[in-house]
């Protein structure tokens, strides 16, 4: 069983006993012991506790050389790890293995790097009697940051936040995935082994509403919570939170545009959306689900994108010959298999996939998906405006570099953009016109963890990476000094 991990021990959390389920083959993997209100409690109050002792009286080297540790800690037992993940999500060996577990390790390192080098701003004015002032900026840890994740990625997101909070001086409650709870909990062992101390890292299992997830976020001992996933939650997690003026990041949901000239390397191009509308089975939050094709080349990149698409096939996470894995769950697949009926209600031509694919027996009770490729829909038919997070996308032609834009920003969302073209001159207008936090040009999720990222509009609320991370797990005091000195 998967157990609770509060003050540096597993234990149950005092609520319901659920299933963890093995999304190839419907099987259970194993069972998790969801957290009450009581055992959220008690990881916050351990973290609460930690704050004010072992971890807070740490140096800054010291909590760095830490996080190194834990990085080392994660490579070392990269193969736990990737067993791990790969039982939860059913995803490719070969993806967990060159994505998840080196960026979960890498997200320990980059933060502590990050950590140490903040210089600190400091400005100098006069009082009215003439007598100067220093002012300059001190940065202390947020507190107790409540941590929820989402299951496409799970130790990579996870970490992605755990990381920075750590490496500012704060401590953690998380709460993962009902879906993916494995990877959050080993950390657990890995915390431990390399001597972070106790309630620094906690983790409760459950679901939102009325389970660890609500308790958490609604919890009044709780500084700021960072949140990744759907829209529609973060919403409700802005509204539990906003009661007690939590500070809050939020990284959402999208409805991500490519957009294809005429002009653009072609192979480069094709590359580059097969990976970003069917990487993860389409379970990517940046993935590509709006592709926009310059007319002249639009029955090619269609023609191309199927062909890829038709290369990718279904197995086993271990099946070398497989590459493409199952969606997390029977019920995500239920509503993504509602969207392939709803674009063919709307009138879409599939040109490729568009149901289930055919099985072996053993794996027939998976949440297998086709990987599918629709033309004649409308830029403002629900498919094409609503997020699915499956692997599909609506090819839809244009002719101008306006209309492109036009149709590309014409959304609710915006988390991240691709434009494929080999005008430089071009690709500089088209990026600043793009009302997304991140574009990629020529490429796709190609991720320097120093540089800014989060989205806009329904997308998301502040931005994290790098600098941002640290502004986000930090509160900043400005400290004014009057001090006798020089008058000039
Ligand atoms: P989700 O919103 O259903 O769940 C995310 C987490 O929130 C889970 O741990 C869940 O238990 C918890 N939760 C649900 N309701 C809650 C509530 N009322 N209070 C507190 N916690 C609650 O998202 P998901 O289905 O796990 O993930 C897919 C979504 O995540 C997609 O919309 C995707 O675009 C988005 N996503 C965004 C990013 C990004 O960086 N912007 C990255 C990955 C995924």
């Amino acid at each position: 069983m998967i157990l609770n991990f509060i003050d540096g021990q597993y234990r149950e959390g005092g609520g319901r006993i659920f299933n963890d389920i093995n999304p190839v083959d419907g099987s259970l993997i194993t069972h998790v012991s969801e957290a009450s209100r009581e055992g959220v409690d008690d990881a916050v109050r351990a973290a609460r506790a930690a704050l004010a002792g072992p971890w807070g009286s740490l140096k800054l080297a010291q909590r760095c050389d830490l996080l190194y540790a834990v990085a080392a800690e994660i490579d070392r037992r990269a193969e736990d790890f990737l067993a791990a993940e790969v039982a939860d999500t059913g995803k490719p060996r070969s993806l967990a293995s060159h994505l998840d577990i080196p960026r979960g390790a890498a997200n320990f390192r980059v933060f502590a790097d990050a950590v140490r080098n903040v210089p600190t701003e400091a400005f100098t004015s006069h009082a009215p009697d003439g007598k100067p002032a220093l002012n300059y900026a001190l940065r202390r840890p947020k507190g107790v940051v409540a941590v929820i994740c989402p299951w496409n990625l799970p130790l990579l997101l996870m970490t992605w936040k755990v990381g920075p909070a750590l490496a500012c001086g704060n401590t953690v409650v998380v709460k993962p995935s009902e879906e993916t709870p494995a990877t959050a909990a080993l950390m657990g062992e890995v915390m431990n082994a390399v001597g972070v101390p106790k309630g620094v890292y906690n983790v409760v299992h459950g679901f939102g509403p009325g389970s660890a997830g609500e308790f958490l976020t609604t919890h009044p001992d709780i500084d700021a919570i960072t949140f990744t996933g759907e829209t529609r939650t973060g919403a409700a997690i802005m509204r539990a939170s906003a009661a007690g003026i939590k500070p809050v990041s939020m990284e959402l949901g999208g409805k991500n545009p490519a957009v294809v000239f005429a002009d653009s390397d072609l192979d480069a191009t094709i590359a580059g959306l097969t990976r970003s509308v069917f990487e993860n089975t389409g379970q990517v939050c940046l993935g590509t689900e709006r592709v926009y094709v310059q007319r002249p080349i639009f029955e090619t990149v269609v023609a191309k994108l199927a062909d890829a698409a038709s290369r990718l096939k279904p197995g086993r996470p271990d099946d070398a010959n497989a590459n493409f894995g199952p969606l997390i769950s029977a019920e995500h697949q239920q509503k993504v298999l509602g969207y392939y009926a709803l674009a063919r209600e709307e009138g879409a031509t599939v040109v490729c996939g568009g149901g289930v694919p055919q099985m072996p027996r053993d794996l027939k009770q998976g949440a297998w998906i086709e990987p599918t490729v629709w033309t004649g829909l409308s830029h403002q038919s629900r498919t094409a405006r609503e997020e699915i997070f499956g692997p599909c996308c609506a090819v839809i032609p244009f002719d101008t570099e306006a209309e492109a834009l036009r149709m590309a920003n014409d959304t609710r969302y915006g988390l991240a953009a691709s434009v494929y073209t080999r005008d430089i001159d071009r690709a500089h207008r088209f990026a600043s016109a793009l009302k997304v936090g991140v574009v990629w040009v020529n490429t796709w999720f190609l991720r320097d963890l120093r540089t800014a990222f989060g989205g806009s509009g329904s997308s998301g609320i502040g931005r994290e990476g790098g600098v941002h991370s640290l502004e986000f797990y930090t509160e900043l005091s400005n400290v004014c000094i009057k001090f006798n000195g020089a008058t000039e």
